[in-house]
């Protein structure tokens, strides 16, 4: 690439690796180069806290990064705006409501969304996307559920969705309503598609994650994909039905709708199609990082330990692009510890064949959470 005296490094979407950019940036600004932050919000939420802060172990503002004071911090620009497209051959962002944001290299990391979401959108489903609203959407549509369901009956939540995250808000939100609501009564209702929850840990995490659920009475329903949802229940591709007030979509993460508009090879499972560089696959000066990108060829799960583990590649090759050289390839971990929040003060740790549930657990997941995201608040 040509060097010219100012070029414009463009991050679309603040998540967990665009964040890194702007730390680094920070501290060590690449020459010569102005930075750009495309946001949809103004702060930036840490997944990791979330069902932490819905139990109620966090206020709000520790699981956020607000964005003004860490651009402002790196001296970079913030545009607040949903992007819907690039022109690749000018090299532009664009938007619906914000006139085009030129790029000379461009870091896409705008996320997943849960799976199905779109198709089922109803004011009885909260989805768990955007995070950045997620508590106060679930509270106001509790509230509005509180005054209509008779008080002798017990407010029906259904989560669907089986996987580590459709856990723990689970168990995070029954530690919330205890608290908030204590005079009404809850059933806790989780629904999968799959035969068997949690998938990608292990059979002894498993096990004990069915007895937590089971001692703290949520039911499960396996085998039951939502095909249809109604004000008071949700019905299965096979006619069953679950009855339900509030339903909250915690399913498996998928393409969000903007990534079919960049004009960039997707993969089969319809994200950004990546190199192990993290570059689209297309050759543009263009990273996909985090959830959004798929390498194809050693595609692994979406997760954030995944985005994060991508930061020191993803500013190693900023560099390297800039100044044409050869750039580093990311290798996804084959292992890594999980550690689910089970909202009673402890947590569900799993590493290699270790599986452990008690309070150290989540001292552990909290002491590594907050240390996380100390670096950008
Ligand atoms: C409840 C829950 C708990 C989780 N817990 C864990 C965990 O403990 N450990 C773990 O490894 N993973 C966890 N995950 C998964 C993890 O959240 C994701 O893998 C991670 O957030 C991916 O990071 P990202 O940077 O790709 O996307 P995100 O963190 O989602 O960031 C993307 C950002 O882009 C913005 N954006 C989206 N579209 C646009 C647009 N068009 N224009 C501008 N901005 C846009 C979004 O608003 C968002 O701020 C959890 C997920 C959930 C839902």
């Amino acid at each position: 690439m040509q060097a010219t005296t100012s070029r414009h490094v463009v991050l679309l979407g603040i998540g967990h690796t665009n964040a890194h950019v702007l730390w680094h940036w920070q501290r060590n600004p690449i020459p010569n180069c102005t930075l750009t932050c495309i946001t949809r919000f103004p702060t930036s939420t840490y997944s990791g806290m979330l069902p932490g802060t819905l139990a109620g172990q966090y206020a709000p503002a520790q699981m956020e990064v607000a964005l003004a004071p860490l651009a402002q911090a790196a001296g970079a620009a913030l545009v607040a705006g949903n992007a819907c497209g690039l022109d690749l051959e000018r090299r532009t962002v664009q938007f619906e409501n914000h006139p085009p944001v030129p790029y000379d290299v461009l870091s896409v990391g705008v996320g997943s969304m849960p799976a199905g979401w779109l198709h089922y959108q109803h004011p009885a489903v909260v989805p768990i996307k955007p995070m950045q609203t997620f508590v106060d959407r679930i509270d106001q549509r509790i509230q509005a559920v509180n005054g209509a369901v008779e008080r002798a009956k017990p407010i029906r939540i259904v989560i669907v969705g089986g996987g580590v995250a459709g856990i723990e808000v689970a168990l995070c939100l029954q530690a919330r309503l205890a608290t908030h609501l204590p005079e009404r009564q809850f059933s806790f209702t989780l629904a999968t598609a799959s035969d068997s929850l949690a998938s990608g840990m292990r059979t002894a995490s498993v096990a004990k994650l069915q007895r937590i659920l089971a001692d703290r009475q949520v039911k499960v329903r396996s085998h039951f994909e939502v095909t249809a949802v109604q004000e008071s229940y949700l019905e299965s591709r096979d006619g069953q039905r679950i009855a339900s007030d509030c339903a909250i979509w915690a399913t498996h993460a998928s393409a969000p709708p903007v990534l079919q508009k960049l004009r960039l090879p997707l993969a089969e499972d319809g994200f950004l199609a990546i190199d192990p560089t993290l570059q689209t696959t297309a050759g543009h000066p263009i990273f996909a990082v985090g959830d959004c990108g798929t390498i194809v060829q050693q595609p692994h799960p979406k997760a954030g330990v995944f985005a994060v583990r991508q930061c020191p590649i993803l500013w190693h090759n900023l560099h390297a692009i800039l100044e044409d050289r050869p750039l580093r390839k990311y290798h996804a971990q084959r292992d890594f510890m999980k550690i689910l929040n089970t909202g009673e003060g402890k947590a569900l740790l799993e590493y290699k064949r270790f599986s452990f549930h008690a309070h150290w657990c989540w001292l552990l997941k909290s002491w590594i959470d907050r240390g996380f995201i100390k670096r950008y608040q």
